[in-house]
């Protein structure tokens, strides 16, 4: 079902309510009413989710946890504190990984939460803890990104060995990073085979002339909380992870009610203002 659809039916729920809230007691029998709340859960029940949009969260961000020369000793304290967050709240959320954090933060391991999936078509092995999310970018470049269409080939996701050599964990590992055409989209700051690619040594205006993939994909995934690697000083264009919060990437049905109610009133004095007017 459509996030348009799902709307929808909220709006029936909010409408319902008020119906129900606005006749007088005695005229609904209390079978009638529990009928009518019954159908208002089947119909919450049936609904597909609707997708938050999100932002990452600072700390798992790598520019923030990365050392870098010339930082101040404060800085420095502030980034070793937000990589020590951040492998916290990737054993926690992902799984432990042999070298980073504790075991005791998490008995499961990232290959443990492996669920191999289609994305795009493609097969990949991700978290299954970040599917809903990729779902959600999924859907959204389908809804905004047909004026360039491109069709990926290939995809990587969850990884069983690090593949950063210096003290850094790579959201592969957790599963929760997915390259994209890892042969057509660059990673200019990465190797220097890298940089030798012609898309890397070329006089651009801005990171996404870099890549095969259009911009659009990813503002498609970053309005879901994915962080984009292009962004960073690697120049990893090929490269989203899921830096939001897992427990959040869908509205609870409270907040669809809410959201569907106050549409529902916006729409009721639009059209009493249209009414109204000259
Ligand atoms: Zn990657």
């Amino acid at each position: 079902m459509s996030e348009k659809l799902w709307l929808g039916c909220g709006v029936l729920l909010a409408v319902g309510t008020l119906c129900f809230v606005g006749l007088p007691v005695e005229s609904q029998s209390t079978e009638q009413a529990v009928e009518d709340e019954e159908s208002v859960e089947h119909v919450v029940a049936e609904a597909e989710p609707v997708c938050r949009e999100q932002s990452p969260n600072e700390f798992l961000i790598r520019r923030n946890y990365l050392p870098r020369r010339g930082m101040s000793r404060e800085e420095r304290v502030q980034a070793q504190e937000n990589f020590r967050r951040s492998v916290r709240f990737r054993t926690e959320n992902y799984g432990y990984f042999e070298g980073f954090g504790q075991r005791a933060w998490n008995s499961r391991t990232p290959q443990d939460y492996g669920e191999r999936v289609r994305v795009f078509g493609l097969p990949v092995r991700l978290n299954e803890r970040i599917i809903p999310a990729v779902r959600c970018a999924e859907a959204e470049v389908a809804r905004s990104c047909g004026d360039i269409p491109y069709t990926p080939v290939r995809l990587s996701g969850l990884r069983d060995r690090n593949t950063y050599h210096s003290h850094e964990v790579s959201n592969h590992v957790y599963g929760i990073a997915l390259d994209i055409d890892p042969h057509l989209n660059t990673c200019c700051g990465c190797t220097a085979r890298w940089r030798e690619h012609p898309l890397c040594q070329r006089q651009v205006n801005s990171i996404y002339e870099r890549m095969a993939m259009p911009e659009c994909w990813v503002r498609a995934f970053e309005k879901y909380g994915f962080y984009w690697l292009g962004h960073d000083t690697l120049r990893d264009t090929m490269h989203f992870e899921f830096l939001a919060d897992p427990n959040r990437i869908h509205l609870t049905p409270e907040e669809v009610a809410e959201r569907a109610e106050a549409e529902a009133t916006l729409e009721a004095e639009q059209t009493e203002a249209e009414d109204t007017s000259p």
